[in-house]
């Protein structure tokens, strides 16, 4: 127990009473890399602060290239991102869109409040993913579209998935928020459906606090996101030249980035790889330190199929009951250490079941969200600090 830390009790509420307790290595912690600071200087300067200048078009084709992607829109939010996917699939009242019910709010509530009805398909066991193998029975007259989420930065099986997708007429529009420099068969994640999302929330690989970007693979749809992002109007041809005035032509709403975002998240891009590979060693050595526990079946470590290059955005691991995460989890939090489940699945959740999305078993799902925990995973987590979280784990689960 860390000094002054304040022993949980068992009836807190878990979500509620981490934040009392005193960190020493806290879930996440936002971080700079370099120039991110003088960046905002140099766009305060520059005289543009709002949407669409000089770092917002920088990060966009720096991600285009990097990504072999024709078009990607800096957002304010990956759940804006998500938004604007919605709106150009002009979905109907009870239009269906399947997706996992292991993911967070926005995969689903972007398409909700377009019309759509999500249509919630189980997990795979082994990398947590939407199941393919159980999406062809999920497919309707209705359904319009399939929405893969890349779990931890590890790929759907995304040939399969499209497949499915190209036989029954369906768009398929990834949520890569936790995917970003992640790929599948050599292929950039977002870049493999119609469409795609990142996220630069705080809690992702590249930050920028709050900001998103919607990658549009499908060159057909270009024109009208771009509309989509600002405000149904034609303004980003206006500013090209393209058209003589701007006017209100379609849906959308006010989705386009905050210079300031995209300046400070221009200086993490510039640094992908080295932020990515400090990340990659952080999980090799939880992976070396957790091992041994593995091994003896106290736990499971996450999986990585050969196709995947992953981007090592979580680190996971099951234990063998809800009983037994519950009580690591109270113990790593009581020692200062904030280990946090995930999901509350989305088919349980009120709003779910509102939907009426309860009907179906989604067994790996309630099975799985009861028994993760994640660890600690930072870009400047010291290697300190991580051997007591991997030691900590260590103890509590074997004495
Ligand atoms: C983080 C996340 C989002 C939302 O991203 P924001 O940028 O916070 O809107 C959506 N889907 C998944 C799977 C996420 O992990």
């Amino acid at each position: 127990m860390v000094k002054g830390a304040r022993r949980p009790k068992s009836r807190d509420p878990p979500t509620l009473y981490w934040r009392r307790v005193s960190t020493r290595v806290p879930f996440n912690r936002p971080f700079v890399v370099g120039d991110e600071l003088a960046n905002i200087a140099e766009a305060v300067r520059s005289g543009q602060l709002a949407g669409v200048g000089a770092f917002t078009r920088r990060c966009e084709s720096r991600l285009e290239e990097r990504f072999g992607i024709p078009r990607i829109l800096m957002t304010s939010s990956c759940t804006a991102a998500l938004e604007m996917a919605a709106m150009l699939l002009d979905l109907q009242p009870g239009d269906e869109v399947i997706m996992p019910s292991f993911t967070f709010v926005s995969t689903a509530s972007a398409f909700v409040r377009a019309g759509g009805r999500p249509v919630f398909v189980d997990i795979r066991d082994d990398t947590l993913n939407l199941d393919e193998t159980e999406i062809d029975a999920a497919v309707t007259k209705r359904t319009r579209a399939i929405v893969p989420v890349h779990y931890g930065g590890i790929g759907c099986e995304m040939d399969a998935i499209i497949e499915i997708a190209d036989r029954h007429g369906l768009t398929v529009v990834e949520d890569a928020a936790q995917a970003v420099n992640a790929r599948y068969r050599g292929r950039a994640l977002g870049g493999v459906g119609a469409l795609g999302t990142f996220s630069f929330h705080e809690t992702k690989n590249f930050i920028c606090g709050e900001g998103g970007a919607l990658c549009v693979n499908d060159e057909r749809l270009i024109d009208r996101a771009e509309i989509v992002r600002d405000k149904g109007t034609n303004r980003q041809q206006f500013d090209r030249g393209q058209v003589d005035k701007y006017s209100w032509v379609d849906i959308g709403s006010s989705y386009v980035a905050s210079e300031l975002n995209c300046a400070f998240l221009w200086s993490q891009l510039e640094q992908m790889d080295r932020i990515t590979a400090r990340r990659a060693s952080i999980h090799e050595r939880y992976r070396r330190g957790l091992r041994s526990l593995a091994g003896q079946e106290r736990l499971r470590l996450p999986h990585v199929p050969e196709d995947c290059e992953s981007n090592h955005h979580l680190f996971h691991i099951l234990l063998p009951d809800m009983a037994g995460r519950d009580r690591l989890m109270r113990a790593l939090h009581a020692d200062g250490i904030l280990a946090v489940f995930h999901y509350v699945p989305l088919h349980s959740s009120p709003m779910g079941r509102t939907l009426g999305a309860g009907s179906t078993a989604l067994p790996v799902t309630d099975d799985v969200s009861g028994r993760l925990l994640r660890l600690p995973l930072f870009y400047d987590l010291s290697e300190s600090d991580q051997d007591f979280v991997i030691e900590r784990v260590q103890h509590h689960l074997t004495s």
